[in-house]
């Protein structure tokens, strides 16, 4: 641009010796662009060019600048030294860039006495500069942040996660791109349509302060504890009917029944007000209930569909009923503190009887002594890691053998891997309470660490018990009722929230206000808002939320990495499907 200018002033000056020359400045721009290739707009740029050089001897910074008057304003030496001066005096947590804005406006720029036409600041000014100067806006929710997208044992879930979806969304009915109108699956003999119906968890927290705080470098979110009761809601969405809720006309048609043909509830959204002295806090128990009646209202709604219920992979979600075969629930002894396991059939795979020894494979095993056992003191008394090994004969030779006679409970590595899971399970208990920030960093960042890699599988009792396959098989609960019932159960791989559509309905309220109305108001404004707010939200708008799950779902089984998926979904906006890799690729090139 400066030898732009620099040509343009040499020629202007001919021009203007020039007597036959009548509009010097304009020929002289005019010739300058033609020359460099360009066209009219580019010679005025020249002449612009030139009178903001005559003036503050120096070249404009870019565009921008020369229509916004205000963008310069950060780089004047008084204005950049104020905001440091009042961002430094600001505690922890507490810099906005509505006050910050605020400041500028009605402190800075004022004491300055600036002649610019345009002497004021928007917020989203206030941001820019807060970014400038190295702040970021930080999730308070989260102390630590962790992206675990790409880690090996990640990507093996997810593999696992897409090729099962794949298979029943063959059975789901498809979307028009448009219209979003309903094209059903074709089904063979046999085969029953399935619907998708992903489940999740919000909490909304009422006089909470900030949720995010703008913060300078490695400074760390400041956590504070809210003192308003929090809103916990739990609720499914489904891309056929939106919500999982009977019509008006249905709710009528229900009233008209018999008392005990009728439905015990006809709405799946469950809202509870945890608190001291109030609901208590979420757990796997009540969301069991919930999905008794999510499924009942799902039968109801479609009768001969299959539901593909899906969860978010937490170990609140994957807990194990009560009974269910889980050494974690036993000590190594009979008796004392122990819970009642359920029977089972020992595993056909463990390894063959040695000579001479009985095959107890395929056998039934109950876990706790009968109640005629000859000796008085275990009768009906659960029978402990090492009596259960023990009666699997060939499977306590072998630990045996390798120990070399001296076997123990749980060994040092066992212990130490129990340690993440400890720290897992109260990750996902704050979860559940909505008080993340009340989480030690260790145990967030212990919880986030991937799964120890392989190691002896016969080092104690612990873990070759762990390690039997109706140990290893054995299915969370919440799969258990539901595969008991004729639908399919799945939980989302690790870290993979975007493939969770209903996460978008939480966002769809957050950005309608709606969240932020209430949780700046009183608890009792807020239990009355949140509904509503959740309400605004129509079919058509879900099928939208679906409609962009289904692009990731479609991205990640193409194998993109990151930057192309994000482009992907971007170009393919309005698709259920994005394009080809190659064309994805090809677009990026050209779009470069
Ligand atoms: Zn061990």
């Amino acid at each position: 641009r400066l030898t732009a200018v620099a040509e343009y002033l040499k020629l202007r000056d001919k021009y203007q010796r020039h007597p036959k020359c009548t509009r010097p400045c304009l020929n002289a721009s005019l010739a300058i662009a033609r020359r460099m290739g360009k066209g009219v707009y580019f010679a005025r740029q020249i002449r612009q060019n030139e009178e903001y050089l005559a003036k503050h001897g120096r070249l404009c910074l870019s565009k921008e600048s020369a229509q916004h008057g205000q963008y310069t304003l950060l780089d004047n030496e008084s204005v950049v030294h104020g905001v440091r001066r009042y961002l430094a005096a600001q505690n922890l947590g507490s810099i906005t860039p509505h006050l910050l804005c605020h400041h500028v406006n009605k402190v800075i720029i004022p004491a300055l006495d600036l002649t610019t036409k345009k002497a004021t600041i928007s917020e989203r000014t206030a941001i820019n500069w807060l970014k400038k100067l190295g702040y970021t806006c930080k999730d308070v929710k989260k102390g630590v942040y962790f992206d675990g997208h790409e880690r090996p044992d990640v990507i093996e879930a997810r593999k696992k996660f897409l090729t099962e979806l794949t298979k029943y969304e063959q059975l789901m009915c498809k979307y028009d791109d448009v219209t979003m109108e309903l094209i059903p699956p074709i089904l063979g003999p046999g085969e029953k349509e399935h619907v998708l119906l992903p489940q999740d968890e919000c909490i909304v927290s009422t006089n909470d302060g900030p949720r995010k705080q703008w913060l300078q470098g490695n400074q760390q979110p400041l956590k504070k504890k809210g003192n308003g009761r929090p809103i916990h809601i739990s609720d499914w969405i489904s891309e056929r009917t939106g919500r999982l809720a009977l019509s008006e006309e249905q709710i009528a048609a229900q009233a008209k029944l018999p008392e005990s043909q009728r439905l015990r509830v006809t709405d799946a959204r469950r809202i509870i007000y945890p608190g001291k002295n109030h609901d208590g806090w979420w757990d796997l128990k009540q969301l069991m209930d919930q999905t008794e009646d999510a499924v009942d209202i799902f039968e109801h709604l479609h009768p001969d569909k299959v539901g593909v219920w899906l969860f978010d992979c937490s170990s609140a979600h994957e807990g194990l009923a009560a009974d269910a075969l889980n050494v974690n629930n036993m000590n190594v002894n009979p008796g004392g503190k122990q819970k009642h396991l359920r029977s089972t059939v020992i595993p056909l795979n463990n390894p063959a009887p040695k000579p001479g020894q009985r095959d107890t494979r395929g056998m039934v095993q109950d876990m706790v002594y009968p109640q005629d056992h000859p000796t008085p003191e275990l009768r009906g008394q659960p029978k402990g890691m090492k009596s259960v090994l023990q009666e699997r004969v060939s499977v306590w030779d072998e630990l045996s053998e390798r120990r070399g006679g001296k076997v123990v409970g749980k060994c040092k590595e066992c212990t130490k891997s129990q340690t993440k899971k400890d720290a897992e399970r109260r990750v996902a208990a704050a979860e559940a309470m909505g008080q993340e920030d009340t989480l030690e960093e260790a145990d967030l960042a212990q919880a986030e660490e991937p799964d120890a890699p392989e190691r002896d599988a016969w080092c104690c009792m612990h873990r070759v018990l762990s390690l039997q396959a109706d140990f290893a098989n054995e299915k969370p609960m919440l799969q258990h009722y539901l595969e008991g019932r004729g639908h399919v159960c799945m939980f989302l791989p690790k870290f993979h929230c975007e493939l969770n559509a209903i996460e978008m309905l939480w966002g769809y309220a957050k950005y309608r206000k709606c969240y932020r109305l209430a949780s700046d108001s009183k608890f009792l404004t807020a239990k009355c808002l949140v509904p509503q707010c959740l309400d605004l939200c129509d079919t058509l708008t879900i099928r939208r939320f679906f409609r962009k799950t289904w692009q990731y779902i479609d991205t990640y089984s193409k194998g993109l990495d990151a930057r192309q998926t994000a482009f992907a979904i971007k170009k393919y906006k309005s698709h259920h499907r994005v394009g080809l890799t190659s064309e994805i690729v090809a677009l990026m090139q050209a779009s470069d």
